[in-house]
């Protein structure tokens, strides 16, 4: 077995240094959710400073959701994700997982892409055919595009989880995308980790890739609220910050950001959410999603990951389209592609 630990970024500091300043409440979508301090980073670590182990802590650990939010504002540069996914790795696995990633690792190797670029879409593009097609459709105008064979849903799964990734699993998973130039990834957390797999790889989120073609930049506007995928962003602070600013002054649309640029995650599922142990936070998702739309005068809401639809539509009443729908129109697709050619 590979621990992902070697793999994974590295924190800086652990929950000794936590200074108790409470700074990552105020992002944490847990802490907005249920107001409950236990559940919070702040509440981890000292919890652990007077001794509790994971399993003491076990429903605060399982909560988060690694949206990466409270990493950027805490003065003691802690890792934080890293922190949660160390607790995880201490507590018992969800069952189920390593079978799935032993039949991953069982298929035929996946064939070499003929491609300079590879697309993985990730579990909740894959389900929306329509627009995962979009969405190739418009990657391809830069160059010849594959999508993935191989999406690694298990590794992200295993990921979230803290749990082991067998060697020859990631491997099969890896070993296709190597002598691609350009791999886009829709999961925020497997592209974090894929950074550190395939250094030589230009790795860029799907929300970034699409944002950056001119037929999609065009097609947004001021009374837009563009949704950032928060792994993504947060695993790539300090340059995306400025990325997301000269999106903003070319478009005009608002985002979901905080003053800090912060981006505020829609929903806040909890590990056995994500696995299907427990029903999806329905109506505590809303409240989430409320307090990102509470103030702004927009007419429609685009998502860069659409795991945020839902609690969107079920509070906002507006239309919520993915970044790969925005360019679903004909004279505007025929003369932008010109563009995104040359861009
Ligand atoms: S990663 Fe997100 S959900 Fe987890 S503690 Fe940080 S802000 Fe809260
Ligand atoms: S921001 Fe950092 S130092 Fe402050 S309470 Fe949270 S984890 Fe502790």
């Amino acid at each position: 077995m590979l621990s992902l630990a070697k793999n994974a970024p590295q924190p800086d500091k652990d929950f000794a240094s936590c200074s108790g300043c409470g700074l990552c409440l105020l992002v944490c979508p847990v802490w907005r959710r249920t107001h409950d301090l236990a559940l919070t980073p702040l509440g981890r670590a000292k919890a652990l400073q007077h001794g509790a182990n994971a399993a003491d802590i076990a429903v605060s650990v399982q909560s988060c959701t690694l949206c990466a939010a409270c990493e950027p504002v805490c003065p003691e540069d802690i890792g934080l994700v890293e922190m949660t996914l160390d607790l995880r790795r201490r507590l018992p696995q969800p069952e189920g997982e390593q079978a799935r990633m032993q039949e991953q690792t069982a298929r035929p190797p996946a064939p070499q892409p003929a491609a300079t670029a590879v697309l993985i879409p990730g579990t909740a593009l894959r389900e929306r055919p329509v627009t995962l097609a979009r969405a190739q459709a418009l990657l391809a105008r830069t160059g010849k595009l594959a999508l993935a064979d191989d999406d690694g849903a298990d590794i992200a799964l295993a990921l979230e989880a803290g749990m082991p990734v067998p060697k020859q699993r990631l491997e099969r998973f890896l070993q296709p995308l190597r002598r691609a130039r350009k791999i886009i990834v829709a999961d925020g957390l497997l592209l974090r980790n894929a950074r550190q797999w395939l250094p030589r790889a230009e790795l860029v989120s799907l929300g970034v890739a699409l944002s950056g073609l001119t037929t999609v930049r065009r097609a947004l506007g001021a009374s837009d609220l563009y949704v950032i995928e928060p792994r993504a962003y947060h695993a790539d602070y300090q340059r995306l910050v400025k990325y997301y600013d000269g999106l903003r002054a070319a478009s005009g649309c608002t985002f979901n950001l905080d003053l800090q640029r912060i981006a505020i995650p829609a929903a806040a599922p909890t590990l056995p959410q994500k696995f299907g142990l427990e029903a999806a936070a329905g109506g505590d998702d809303g409240v989430q999603a409320r307090w990102i739309l509470q103030g702004r005068n927009v007419t429609r809401i685009v998502l860069e990951c659409m795991e945020d639809a839902a609690a969107f539509n079920s509070v906002s009443g507006l239309p919520v389209v993915h970044l790969a729908d925005l360019a679903d129109d004909g004279n505007r697709r025929n003369n932008d592609s010109r563009n995104d050619n040359q861009a």
